[in-house]
Order: C-alpha cells, then sequence, then structure tokens
C-alpha cells in the first residue's frame, strides 16, 4: 500500500493484521492494527474485577499499545487522559492514514462511551452506552488499552442472530475497513498463553489446558501450575 512517509514502514503493511470489533448492538467499534503493535499480554484473567465488571467466571484480556487500537478520537478524553491531547491523537491517526489505515468513522463518540474509573487516575472500564457491553479498559500507567476479546468481530452465534430483530446497526462488518473477520493470522498473535490471577478466589478450575498459572501477573508472582 502506498505511503507518503516511507521512513514509518518497516515491512510491508499486512491487512490480515487489521482486527475489526464491535459491541452487541453494533454502536461502539474499533479496529486493532497489528501492524503498529503487538499485544504485550494476552491472558484469561481471573481476578474478582474481571468477574464483575463482566458477569463471567474469567475473561480473556488483551493489552495493546495506544497507537494500536482506533476509536473515534474523543475516546481517550472521555477515559481522563489528558495528556493525550487531541493534536496527539490526530497525529497518530494521520500516521496509520498514512501508512494505508482506513480514516476513522464520523460521529460523536462522547454520546456512546459509558466509562467509570475503576482505579483513581489509573484506569478506566469502558462500555457501549446503549447496550451495555463491557469493552475493556483504558491504563494511564501503561498507556495503553485493555480490549475483552469477546468484542472481536466473528461470525454471529445462531443465538446472536435471533436476538437481532432489535438491532438497526447488525451488519457483520466492519465500520471501519468493511473487513467481516478477524483473519486467523491475527488470532495467532492474540491467542491467550497464560492465566493470571489464578487464585483462591477464582471461580472455574482450568484443567489441563497447558497454560501457565500465576497468582498475580505473569513475571511480577507466583506460577501456582
Ligand atoms: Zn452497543
Ligand atoms: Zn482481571
Amino acid at each position: 500500500m502506498a505511503s507518503t512517509d516511507a521512513s514509518r514502514l518497516d515491512e510491508a503493511y499486512d491487512e490480515d493484521l487489521l482486527v475489526p470489533g464491535h459491541c452487541a448492538c453494533g454502536a461502539l467499534s474499533f479496529i486493532i492494527d497489528l501492524n503498529v503493535g503487538r499485544p504485550s499480554t494476552s491472558a484469561y484473567c481471573h481476578c474478582t474485577r474481571c468477574q464483575r465488571f463482566n458477569g463471567a467466571p474469567f475473561v480473556h484480556t488483551l493489552h495493546l499499545p495506544f497507537a494500536a487500537v482506533s476509536w473515534m478520537p474523543e475516546a481517550c478524553e472521555d477515559v481522563g487522559a489528558p495528556h493525550l491531547d487531541s493534536n496527539t491523537l490526530q497525529e497518530a491517526q494521520m500516521d496509520r492514514e498514512n501508512r494505508g489505515f482506513p480514516k476513522a468513522r464520523g460521529g460523536s463518540w462522547s454520546e456512546l462511551l459509558e466509562t467509570y474509573e475503576a482505579q483513581a487516575g489509573r484506569k478506566w472500564k469502558l462500555r457501549c452506552k446503549v447496550c451495555s457491553s463491557p469493552m475493556g479498559s483504558w491504563s494511564v500507567v501503561r498507556n495503553g488499552w485493555s480490549i475483552w476479546p469477546p468484542t472481536i468481530q466473528r461470525a454471529p452465534s445462531t443465538a446472536e442472530e435471533a436476538s437481532n430483530h432489535n438491532n438497526t446497526n447488525n451488519t457483520p462488518t466492519s465500520h471501519f475497513t468493511g473487513k467481516q473477520l478477524a483473519s486467523q493470522k491475527a488470532w495467532r498473535l492474540m491467542r491467550p498463553d497464560h492465566h493470571q490471577f489464578y487464585g483462591p478466589w477464582r471461580s472455574f478450575d482450568v484443567q489441563d489446558d497447558g497454560r501457565d498459572k500465576f497468582i498475580g501477573y505473569k513475571g511480577k508472582s507466583e506460577r501456582v501450575a
């Protein structure tokens, strides 16, 4: 793909590394660009915070650098990351566009994004205001996103198809790229390789899945299985 700034391109831009995702109703969408940055963590998290925010025994969480996830620009200001001012955001977006990245969809992000400051000045949880789907979080400390991969675009299950009568925005195509599904190549880069916060508070015992289990974060806590 043509670029106006070849110095930023280390290697060919790979469309297979664009990963579209959205909430249950489709009002909120994002795209992960694994050309820009790879996950620093991909794990199943058993912490009580993830359990409660998601209503799930554990969640798959994917840590990504700021520039690798494209929402509407106002998102960062909404989640209380004022150091990411609109110039910084615009520069990052222009940089991606120069490298062949699709332009952001128009509209007002702040009307759709619900945020909750889960750790004061450190972490904001993100949710769709329309359908309440949990989307992930913004971390000031990591200067990056957590994305919960259940939001990644896949073929709808029969249950999801059955509930779509209510949905005015149920096209199975990314708003950003026209892409329908994340590629197998992208999934290989996002596959969870361990369990974190696997302690007595867990509500699900994982047997023989071949992944290491840690009482807290990998590399910063004891391995328990
Ligand atoms: Zn929604
Ligand atoms: Zn967690």
